[in-house]
């Protein structure tokens, strides 16, 4: 069986819009100071969750893409954060 490899962005909340989702308020989709994370090499999206999860206590959503070297390869999956997490550790 092939070796899993998945491209990972995540998209992590500023301190203020974090407080607004808190608070079931609109954020600005745009926000300067909301960041973004990219792994190059995941290929169990359970601990991957979890490791965000304690290392971006912000995060709010993240993308799977297959991996293709040198490209953004295809969004395979959209996650979001308390509302559909992984549940599997491959796609
Ligand atoms: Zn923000």
């Amino acid at each position: 069986m092939a070796h899993i490899r998945y491209r990972a962005i995540i998209k992590v909340l500023c301190g203020e819009c974090q407080a607004k989702v808190n608070e079931n308020k609109r954020i600005d989709v745009k926000c300067p100071n909301c960041s973004f994370k990219k792994y190059q090499n995941v290929n169990n999206l359970l601990s991957f969750n979890s490791f965000i999860t304690k290392a971006f206590p912000n995060w709010i959503w993240f993308n799977i893409y297959e991996y293709k070297k040198g490209e953004l390869g295809a969004l395979l999956k959209s996650f979001q954060r308390g509302k559909n997490e992984p549940t599997a550790k491959t796609l």
